[in-house]
């Protein structure tokens, strides 16, 4: 992994959920999802990335921070109601099956943020999912789960930090959506 310069920060954009939705996940991946043998986020960790940003200087940062503030768009809910597995990356992850649109005007208004303090565009398409688990063996034997709502209300810039003890992701700061 990069090893930051001392002027740079690790940053992502991402949806955090609530805390007792965040220790459900936990559960689902503890419980059912153990035949996949993967290691589960800490309930703290567990995000769903909008867009990632990568090493980038103070300047860039606060770029971003002024573009975002910009952003209006309105709360919405997401809908978790699938399950599944990435075999080269190793992660079993859940999706809503459904994109809200605000979801997809979210991602797609932070990418024109990114592009407009200088950073290189997204190549790969943008894939919702919430990562339960790494370094997983098999994918979940069901494809489906009990559908589980969240309502979101707002997105978060997140720095993220490798420390020994794994992934550190310290939230800088927070934008409600309307
Ligand atoms: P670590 O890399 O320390 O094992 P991590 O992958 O959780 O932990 P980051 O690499 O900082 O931490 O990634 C933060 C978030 O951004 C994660 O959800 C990760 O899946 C996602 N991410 C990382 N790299 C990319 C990328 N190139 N494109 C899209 N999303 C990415
Ligand atoms: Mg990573």
């Amino acid at each position: 992994m990069a090893l930051e310069k001392p002027d740079q920060q690790r940053l992502f954009f991402a949806l955090t959920p609530p805390i007792e939705l965040a220790r459900y996940f936990h559960h689902l991946a503890m419980t059912d999802l153990q035949e996949c043998r993967g290691r589960q986020l800490k309930p703290e960790q567990i995000h769903l990335t909008l867009r990632f940003i990568g090493s980038v200087e103070a300047e860039v940062a606060t770029c971003l921070q002024q573009a975002a503030g910009e952003i209006t768009l309105p709360r919405f809910e997401l809908v978790f109601d699938t399950l599944g597995y990435w075999p080269r990356p190793r992660v079993v992850w859940s999706m809503p099956s459904r994109t809200p649109a605000p979801l997809a005007d979210l991602a797609a208004q932070l990418e024109q943020a990114c592009l407009g303090c200088g950073l290189a565009a997204e190549k790969r398409a943008y894939v919702p999912h919430l990562t339960l688990l790494r370094n997983a063996r098999q994918a979940p034997a069901q494809g489906t789960m009990k559908p589980l709502h969240w309502p979101v209300e707002a997105f978060a810039l997140i720095q993220s930090e490798t420390l020994p003890q794994g992934a550190v992701y310290t939230e800088l700061q927070r934008w409600s959506l309307q």
